[in-house]
């Protein structure tokens, strides 16, 4: 298989866990006898001191023209005196409303060799957890009508059919890669919207009868995440009851270095990244943890390229280096190896 690729590794740490990942994406290309080429491109701070703005029309071509997009992370406080506009944080805004990616996926993956991260207790964690929240990411109270007087405020929430199936189609997909169980969050006792959604899903599952679908309101569903995590699998819903739960299912991992992230629309193209900002304060240090970045990879080439295998070997590979006692500063423990950026990936490539 060929695919080009479009690389954005911005500010801060991206450059240096991006330069890993792609270690990673080339050894994995080796073994499996793809090519993968890149283009590199500028967005966030870098394109600002580079070009004046933070997203160039040239980089929204170029990720356009490619087969998906590989982002490391943008910002950090040089930048953060600049008007809201020519923030660095504007060109990642720009990338998800210029490539028309309506659907977040956020894995929340706790590593048993981790465990002590963890803020849950042992009982509540069990095997260990691995669940997906499908976040739709363009419609919502974000982008309803808004307005504001003196002494009153108020946003609204809208759904169209079209952006509620097309959202649920991807998460029904996803769910047939995984274990084929889905729970679908909303308020339906409370907004319309939520109602609307259930109607939808009502129609849409019986395309996909493998998959199991079960509700919960979103506060339940909150409640839900800590006391027992491990009922869920994939979880889907709309733009910030997502927003809400991803973050409380990240952290529930305890990890930020450890995290992936996709952002899809209708056709196989996607935009993959880590979870975590610039950390500006360890950037070109060789400290950051490069594994949120390179699970990104493999979720690019689980869920664009359709390369499950591939996929699977990167995250074994991750979990072969764990067990080996390797760990970055931020995940050290004592008694572990501690490495650093450039050793990590290393490790991990040769792990493939
Ligand atoms: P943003 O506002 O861009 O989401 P943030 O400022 O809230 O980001 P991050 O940049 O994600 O936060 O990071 C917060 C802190 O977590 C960093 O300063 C750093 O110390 C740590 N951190 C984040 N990512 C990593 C990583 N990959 N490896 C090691 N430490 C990290
Ligand atoms: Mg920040």
């Amino acid at each position: 298989m060929k695919k080009h690729i479009a690389v954005v590794s911005g500010d801060g740490i991206g450059p240096d866990i991006i330069r890993e990942a792609l270690k990673v994406l080339g050894a994995v290309g080796a073994k499996f006898g793809h090519t993968f080429t890149t283009s590199s491109y500028l967005a966030g701070g870098v394109a600002l001191d580079a070009v004046g703005i933070p997203l160039p029309k040239e980089t929204l071509e170029g990720c356009k023209n490619s087969d998906s997009v590989l982002l490391g992370a943008v910002g950090g406080p040089k930048w953060d005196t600049l008007a809201s506009n020519l923030r660095p944080e504007k060109a990642l805004l720009g990338l998800r409303g210029g490539l028309g990616l309506f659907c977040n996926l956020r894995p929340a993956i706790l590593y048993k060799q981790l465990s002590d991260a963890c803020p849950l207790k042992a009982e509540i964690i069990g095997e260990g957890l691995d669940l997906m929240v499908v976040r739709e990411l363009t419609g919502g109270i974000y982008f309803g009508e808004r307005g504001r007087s003196d002494d009153a405020a108020y946003d609204t929430m809208a759904y169209t059919v079209t952006e509620i199936e097309r959202i649920l189609r991807k998460a029904f997909e996803i769910a047939q890669k995984r274990s084929k169980r889905l729970c679908s969050v909303d308020k339906a006792n409370i907004l319309n919207t939520s109602q609307l959604w259930r109607e939808v899903i009502k129609r849409v599952q019986v395309e996909y009868p493998d998959v199991e679908v079960s509700h919960l309101y979103v506060d339940n569903a909150a409640m839900q995440l800590v006391r027992n995590p491990g009922q869920f699998d994939v979880i889907v819903t709309e733009n910030m009851f997502g927003d809400i739960l991803s973050d409380e299912a990240s952290q529930i991992t305890g990890s930020i270095g450890m995290l992936p992230s996709a952002s899809l629309r209708e056709d196989s193209f996607g935009m993959y990244e880590p979870i975590h900002g610039s950390a500006p304060d360890i950037a070109g240090k060789d400290l950051a943890n490069p594994i949120a970045t390179i699970l990104s990879v493999a979720m690019m080439l689980r869920y664009s390229f359709g390369l499950q295998a591939e996929a699977e070997s990167i995250e074994k590979a991750v979990s072969k280096v764990l067990d080996g006692g390797y760990r970055t500063a931020d995940i050290y423990t004592p008694g572990m190896k501690k490495v650093g950026t450039n050793d990590m990936g290393s490790l991990i490539a040769q792990a493939l």
